[in-house]
């Protein structure tokens, strides 16, 4: 396994029907992220993988050679999948599959997201727009900043406006987001998108504190 990438893939959900609405997908699963969202739901696998057992790229590749003709694609999420480190050699290994692959995205990487749309690595990018621009210091664990936020979610709007077709944007209910908050955000996505929310379930874990003073900071992690 010489290719770093291998390290983070920690997972793999043979079938889900509502990750990708439409299409009956298979979810891999990358470890790592660059936010501390103090509501993660994932938090072992974003911030500790290496307690989770390893997928061999022989294992993904065994699994799609013998799965993909009942499957409309693949989704691929983490903790935060551009943040893993030569991302693309498992992004060419899924799309020797044949299958498209849609990408769960935090936004917070936009050259990743730019270079996988430039090399038609990914057809649909689900970002998670986490709440308004000045809420992005709680809601993310003090890991990205307000300007931060605006630069880089700003980027991946203005490719939105390119390449709609390649993008949605979806919230998550956490405690700390009011209505206006939910409205704001409407009012942030380039013109004609629509904006999903999902209600957001307590993970019962002690990290967990929607409470922005209690939750651990851990300083810009995004740079
Ligand atoms: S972006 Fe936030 S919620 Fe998503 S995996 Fe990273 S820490 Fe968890």
């Amino acid at each position: 396994m010489s290719q770093p990438a291998w390290n983070h893939l920690r997972g793999l959900e043979p079938l889900s029907l509502c990750d990708w609405p439409g299409r009956p997908c298979c979810v891999v699963f990358l470890g790592g992220c660059n936010l501390r969202c103090p509501t993660c739901h994932n938090a072992e696998l974003a911030w500790n993988m290496e307690g989770l057992p390893l997928l061999t790229p022989a294992g993904l590749r065994a699994f799609l050679t013998k799965r993909s003709r009942w499957l409309s694609g693949v989704t691929v999420t983490g903790g935060e999948p551009t943040f893993v480190p030569g991302v693309g050699a498992i992004l060419h290994e899924i799309a020797q599959s044949g299958l498209p692959i849609k990408l769960d995205t935090n936004g917070m990487l936009p050259e990743m997201v730019e270079l996988m749309l430039a090399e038609g690595l990914v057809t649909q990018f689900f970002v998670d727009v986490k709440g308004p621009f000045g809420k992005y210091p709680a809601l993310t664990g003090g890991a990205v900043s307000e300007q931060d936020a605006r630069r880089r979610l700003s980027r991946i709007f203005a490719l939105a406006e390119a390449r709609p077709e390649a993008f949605h944007f979806r919230t998550t209910l956490v405690p700390l987001l009011t209505e206006t908050d939910v409205k704001t955000v409407r009012g942030l996505l380039p013109a004609g998108f629509t904006l999903t929310t999902q209600a957001y379930k307590p993970p019962r874990r002690s990290h967990a504190l929607a409470d922005s003073e209690a939750r651990r900071t851990a300083g810009n992690l995004v740079d």
